[in-house]
């Protein structure tokens, strides 16, 4: 059987565990050889122990755990051509020639770049003695398949990447958390949830909680803001609620591309309402805690698919991604979907911020 490897890298994410699970158990299945790459690109590069066979009850009892528990990490060896040499040669050693790598745009974009040098790697392996002429020829290719772990929902070419709806669990737990409290004593709250260049987190936990405002990266607030919230907090209290929420994307910007933080909408509110103004910073309380059932079940199916189109790949086919796209596993040119996340990031940084939602399109 061919030599699957999985590993996570990046940022980790509720539900990685569930999508390593299906690689393991569909390569299993269908008779491949599969291991597992601890510590991302880091295990690939240093080889050793970090790269272990996996068997079907190597992934029993993980689909309830959030993070990954194969570890993931950043990793400066491997944007250079040395580290992705000696990984190739790790993975040569171990007939290792399909990859499912779960991350972010950053280590999909890495997997590709892996794959267009991998004959030009082997050509160097073999001059240098490494591998053998038989073992060049053998393993000329490399296939890939991404998964999107991310739980900014960041990523183009899918509807939801995976780690997202956990995220918003944790959000609108917290969000509840507060507003009792918040009730009790008359209370206005920020909250600062995550998302740097993706509003998606702070739109829809604003939505399902009934905040009175959000600010969000992709559309900064009208240039008098500031009178248009106090407004807004007033209104809402003279019409006899007893609390407000407000919602601040940690990548928050205001028109000129400044960036708007939860302190200083907090002083802007206590400046002109004197109301009691608190503010809650999630962080890294919204990467964590166990998957949701719906992060579960895009974990497995991507897994599965990702495994499928990997055993259907041959010497014409393209570094793919997994996306969901309505209820759909589909697969989509990998590349494409990371330029197109690289356009948005740009057109932000550009301030074109009704181009990047419309680059960004169905995601
Ligand atoms: P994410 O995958 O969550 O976007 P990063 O951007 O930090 O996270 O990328 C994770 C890892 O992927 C990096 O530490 C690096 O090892 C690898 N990587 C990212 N970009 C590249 C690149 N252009 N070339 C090679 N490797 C890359």
């Amino acid at each position: 059987g061919k030599g699957i490897a999985v590993f996570t890298s990046g940022g980790d994410s509720q539900g990685m565990n569930a999508a390593v699970r299906a690689v393991v158990r569909m390569a299993i299945y269908l008779g491949c050889k599969v291991y597992f790459i601890r510590e991302g690109y880091q295990g690939m590069v240093d080889g050793g122990s970090n790269i272990e066979e996996a068997v079907w009850s190597s992934v029993s009892s993980i689909i309830h755990l959030g993070g990954t528990i194969i570890g993931s990490a950043r990793c400066m060896d491997f944007k250079e051509r040395a580290g992705r040499l000696k990984a190739a040669k790790n993975l040569i050693g171990r007939g290792i020639t399909n990859l499912v790598v779960i991350g972010g745009d950053g280590s999909l974009t890495g997997a590709n770049l892996f794959r267009q040098e991998w004959s030009s790697l082997l050509d160097e392996l073999l001059q240098n003695g490494e591998i053998t002429a038989d073992q060049r020829n053998k393993y000329k290719l490399l296939n890939i398949a991404g998964l999107v772990g991310s739980i900014d929902n960041d990523f183009c070419g899918t509807d939801m990447t995976i780690g997202t709806d956990s995220a918003l669990h944790r959000i609108i737990e917290a969000c509840d958390a507060i507003i009792s409290t918040a009730y009790s004593h008359q209370r206005t709250f920020i909250m600062e949830v995550m998302g740097r260049h993706c509003g998606y987190l702070s739109v829809v936990s604003a939505l399902t909680s009934e905040a009175d405002f959000v600010f969000c990266p992709e559309s900064p607030p009208p240039e008098d803001w500031e009178k248009r919230l106090c407004k807004k907090l007033e209104q809402e209290r003279t019409a006899g609620q007893r609390l407000n929420i407000i919602i601040v994307a940690e990548g928050a910007i205001d028109r000129h591309g400044q960036p708007i933080t939860a302190e200083q909408v907090r002083k802007v509110i206590v400046d002109n309402l004197q109301q009691d103004t608190r503010i809650t910073v999630l962080g890294h309380v919204q990467r964590g805690g166990s998957p949701s059932a719906f992060d579960r079940v895009l974990g497995c199916r991507m897994g599965a698919e990702a495994v499928m189109a990997l055993m259907e790949a041959d010497e014409n086919t393209e570094p793919c991604v997994i996306s969901l796209d309505g209820n759909q596993a589909i697969r989509l040119p990998l590349m494409d979907c990371v330029e197109r996340t690289q356009a948005v990031a740009k057109a932000m940084a550009d301030k074109k911020w009704e181009d990047a939602v419309e680059l960004r399109g169905k995601s």
